[in-house]
């Protein structure tokens, strides 16, 4: 007879008779038996201790089956069919689902690896059996990490800390989370951990003999009250603490909020725990912003529970956790809550909407990498609890603005959705949400579409992705001719045609702040009414109309003459933007064109490039008839008087001097102020005269070109 098998059924009779559970014994023990793990020992006593893990939770034969046999299909020559004609489908599901994926040629091993926890996660939506195995096969492994290289520990660690405590807390199953979290600090920060474990072993008599004081303090109030309750204290875990020391910025003498005490009542009569909470209250001051009401306000995990903090005549802080019998076992065990307590309710079937919006905006994500760090941060969120008008709880992941809640009620909703109440008053749809907000979203049967900007207001990759997908399913050719109709009317409206528009330069912007991809895309979003013309006509009308200028100054290149060089092609330089007047050279740049600049351009002799390339000679040929204009940025200096930037404005205008655009700023010691603005002029001589007149104005002290 197998050993380890007699051993588990000895812990654990309940499985006595359960033949899938003997036969995954024998197939496991032969299939691993001449594997050994880096401590030398069989390979066998770990899906052995896996499935240990599992039988303490209460879970199903086949659960347990599969945790034997979970690492057959990867590490054996064991197939998934054998799995199934052998065992079951069932089986055959989880242990594939927490098998990892074959490498392709293509991928890297960090690819393999994050498709591998994309599969694992995909695969849970469907059975939350698959990641509990996961999470007590990654428990094993991290408390017989000693045998692995230092390298190998960091990286386990890490990742367990980044995504498995999360999720392990996503399923409410706290007691496995707080292990793996001091199990993985301990090799991501083994000073800290050993210095807090030191720590509290100096402190530990004190601090016991004070968790004594209070529960002995506790139990006779409860007493008096007639209130049977099971009380237990203990210290934190290490790295609760040490999550402590660094977010109040605190070392560990400074820290007296150690102490975690449970008031676990009899029964399951929510009512008994305020009447404690009153009778804590009554006989110890609390610390008002640290009360918490999991029972009227569950967590999404159906936490129960209430917190406070006291504080006691010695000074120091404890906190203590008020719930029913009940309510403790779903805040330890989560969701294997119901295997282990025989709830009645089958977890098997339990669904999790942090999953399915993960099994949702990840059908977008190609790239691995991306959903892994997407999947990183989204998990380790807290969640904040709202409340629908119908007095529903929902549950949204921390900083979500009333544009996730909508999107998180339907995408429809969503779409549709033109405003946002919170406790009865209007707000902007990207307001972020607190707990207990009262949530109600204003819809529009005229409106069907998300607006461009919305993907910016949310803050959830759930509703950012429901939008994407209402995009790209938007993006067909109808939309995309209906929008050009619409944006090729609107500019002929401005003077302008759709080609100058439609410039490459000027969507770029729009393109970045709208979130868009292509020129299609912003047509079609001009279609669906996604994007309004408002939103983005003046700017481009106004980007045209500038082009249409330089085209002048840069296009008809007639009066500059480069000698020996006739038929070339000559652009004006605009770094120093040269007028007639100004001394100029020209360089031949690439493409055969000659660059001309004036002989003072500081780009010029700063560029290293400049230095090696042949110079010729250009001069201005400049016809009486041809009224060129040519755009000059100057900037002045003046005092700091109230009203020149008007003067000098005016000044200008007055001369029908057209300025293009006036920046101004003060200097640091406000004295002086400066100002920044782009005029046209014909000539150097027409340049100077403007400036010796604008030097003129009052306060101004000098005036200048600069060379942008
Ligand atoms: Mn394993």
């Amino acid at each position: 007879m197998n050993e380890y098998y007699s051993e588990f059924i000895s812990k654990h009779p309940e499985y006595d008779g359960s033949e899938v559970i003997k036969k995954a014994f024998d197939v496991a023990e032969e299939l691993h038996a001449n594997q050994k793990r880096k401590s030398g020992e069989p390979y066998i006593i770990h899906p052995v201790a896996v499935a240990m893990y599992i039988a303490e939770l209460g879970m199903d034969e086949n659960a347990v089956a599969s945790a034997l046999l979970h690492d057959v299909v990867e590490d054996t020559d064991y197939s998934l069919e054998n799995v199934e004609s052998e065992f079951n489908e069932d089986i055959m599901r989880m242990v594939d689902g927490v098998t990892k994926l074959t490498r392709l040629k293509s991928q890297s091993k960090e690819e393999q690896h994050a498709e591998t926890i994309r599969k694992i996660i995909l695969a849970t939506n469907t059975d939350v059996r698959i990641m509990i195995i996961k999470l007590s096969d990654r428990l094993h492994n991290m408390h017989t990490m000693e045998y692995q290289s230092a390298d190998k520990q960091i990286e386990k660690a890490t990742e367990t800390m980044q995504l498995y405590v999360p999720l392990a807390r996503r399923l409410g199953m706290t007691r496995l989370a707080t292990e793996l979290e001091d199990l993985s600090f301990k090799y991501m920060n083994p000073k800290e951990y050993l210095e807090i474990e030191a720590k509290l072993g100096t402190s530990k008599a004190a601090t016991d003999n004070n968790i004594e004081k209070i529960i002995s303090q506790i139990s006779v109030l409860l007493n008096e009250n007639g209130i049977e309750a099971k009380i237990d204290g203990r210290i934190k875990s290490i790295y609760s603490i040490y999550r402590k020391m660094h977010e109040h910025n605190k070392t560990f003498g400074e820290l007296y909020d150690i102490i975690a005490l449970r008031v676990i009542i009899k029964g399951n009569e929510a009512l008994d725990c305020y009447k404690v909470l009153g009778i804590l209250h009554k006989q110890w001051i609390h610390q008002q912003q640290r009360f918490k009401d999991y029972i009227g306000m569950p967590k999404e995990t159906q936490y129960q529970s209430l917190h406070t903090t006291l504080i006691s005549p010695e000074g120091f802080s404890f906190e203590v956790q008020i719930r029913t019998e009940e309510m403790h076992k779903t805040a330890e065990y989560g969701i294997a809550a119901h295997w282990k307590y025989k709830t009645g309710r089958d977890p098997k079937s339990f669904r999790f909407e942090w999953l399915r919006d993960i099994a949702e905006w990840q059908s977008e994500l190609s790239d691995s990498k991306e959903f892994i760090e997407t999947l990183k941060t989204d998990i380790r969120r807290e969640y904040i609890y709202v409340v629908t008008p119908k007095g529903d709880v929902k549950g949204l992941i921390q900083g979500s603005t009333a544009l996730d809640f909508a999107y998180s009620v339907h995408s429809d909703i969503g779409n549709r959705c033109v405003g946002a109440r919170v406790n009865g008053k209007l707000v902007p749809l990207n307001y972020e949400l607190q707990s207990s907000d009262l949530v109600e979203i204003i819809t529009s049967n005229d409106k069907k579409a998300p607006m461009r900007d919305w993907v910016k207001l949310a803050h959830t990759a759930a509703a950012k992705s429901k939008m994407r997908l209402f995009f790209r399913r938007e993006l067909t050719s109808e939309n995309i001719n209906a929008g050009r109709e619409i944006l090729s009317k609107a500019a002929e409206d401005n003077g302008c045609s759709i080609e100058e528009i439609m410039n490459h330069e000027l969507l770029l912007p729009i393109f970045e702040r709208y979130a868009i991809t292509s020129e299609d895309d912003m047509l079609a979003s001009l279609a669906y009414k996604a994007l309004s013309l408002a939103q983005i006509l003046p700017r481009l009308v106004y980007g045209a109309k500038q082009n249409r200028n330089r085209d002048i100054n840069h296009g008809k290149q007639a009066f500059i003459i480069a000698k020996g060089h006739e038929d070339m092609e000559i652009r004006i330089s605009k770094c120093c933007n040269p007028i007639p007047g100004d001394d100029i050279i020209g360089f031949i740049v690439q493409g055969g064109i000659i660059a001309v600049h004036r002989k003072d351009c500081k780009t010029l002799h700063h560029s290293r490039d400049f230095r090696n390339r042949e110079a010729v000679e250009v001069e201005w040929c400049i016809s009486e008839e041809v009224h060129n204009r040519f755009t000059v940025e100057l900037q002045l200096s003046a005092s700091d008087r109230i009203g020149i930037l008007a003067d000098v404005a005016s000044f200008l205008s007055e001369n029908r001097i057209s300025i293009s655009s006036i920046n101004a700023r003060m200097n640091r010691d406000k004295s002086t102020c400066f100002m920044n603005f782009k005029v046209d002029v014909g000539s150097l001589a027409e340049l100077k005269a403007l400036v010796h007149e604008i030097e003129q104005i009052e306060g101004v002290q000098e005036v200048y070109r600069i060379n942008s």
